[in-house]
């Protein structure tokens, strides 16, 4: 399940997240002035040269525990075992991994605790630690049960959002079934649209569909994805552009 809000004026009102987007506007507006890594399509890969930092977000804490199977599996949990395992992947990698929450609970402590100031603290976290890359990790649910398969989504109108989407998507696919043929897809989320840096939701599976669940509770398909997302991302870091011909929009803009 995935935070789904409106692209609008509404954050204008709300002081706090306008602050954010501010920061996260001259953040990269500087990023861009140097260069950004990994976004020179004639520069070196720099992997293994400079560490990099990859945020990644576990969906949902708290009372807000996401979709439920009909199993049990509860995606809050699902999401956290198999964003640990995507840590400890890159962390074997070279990478500097960042999870927005190590346990069940929530990031923001506040009060009231709101779905717009959790998901403004977590994006907060990856500006912070200066993030190269952002990736939310969740469960899919439909009321239909037949729908089955991974599947990311990237902010509408972002490059490098995008190769890092189809990166995942691909990586994915390789290693687990995708009988729907889900492809990365442009839609606009809170996360990805005040990211400072290239962030994606991925819908690891369906906890609708009850034959993708029993696998989703798995560590061996857990594996699969974990090895997958891992993959995508240092391919991403890497430089490499986007699979299945999608760097075509990339290569035509500046
Ligand atoms: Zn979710």
């Amino acid at each position: 399940m995935r935070f789904l809000v409106v692209a609008g004026g509404t954050g204008r009102r709300v002081f706090a997240l306008a602050g954010i987007i501010l920061v996260g506007l001259v953040l990269t507006g500087w990023y861009h002035f140097k260069g950004g890594e990994g976004k020179d399509p004639n520069g070196p890969p720099t992997v293994g040269q400079t560490a990099k930092t990859v945020v990644l977000d576990p969906g949902h804490g708290g009372d807000d525990s996401g979709a439920k199977g009909r199993l049990g599996t509860v995606e809050r949990d699902l999401n956290l075992v198999v964003a640990e395992k995507i840590g400890q992947k890159l962390t074997a990698a070279g990478v500097n991994v960042v999870l927005t929450r190590t346990g069940p609970e929530n990031l923001f402590t506040g009060s009231p605790w709101t779905q717009r100031a959790e998901l403004s603290q977590r994006v907060e976290l990856a500006r912070k630690h200066q993030a190269a890359v952002y990736v939310a990790i969740h469960g899919n649910s439909f009321p239909s049960s037949r729908w089955s398969g991974p599947q990311t989504f990237y902010q509408p109108g972002s490059q490098e959002g995008r190769r890092l989407a189809l990166h995942l998507q691909a990586e994915m696919t390789r290693r687990v079934e995708n009988k729907d043929n889900r492809q990365a897809r442009a839609e606009d989320y809170f996360i990805s649209r005040v990211s400072h840096c290239p962030a994606v939701m991925v819908e690891i599976g369906f906890l609708s569909n009850p034959g993708e669940e029993k696998l989703l509770r798995t560590e061996a398909h857990q594996d699969k994805l974990a090895a997958g997302i891992a993959a995508g991302v240092l391919r991403f870091l890497a430089g490499q552009p986007a699979p299945n011909g999608g760097d075509r929009k990339v290569a035509g803009k500046s």
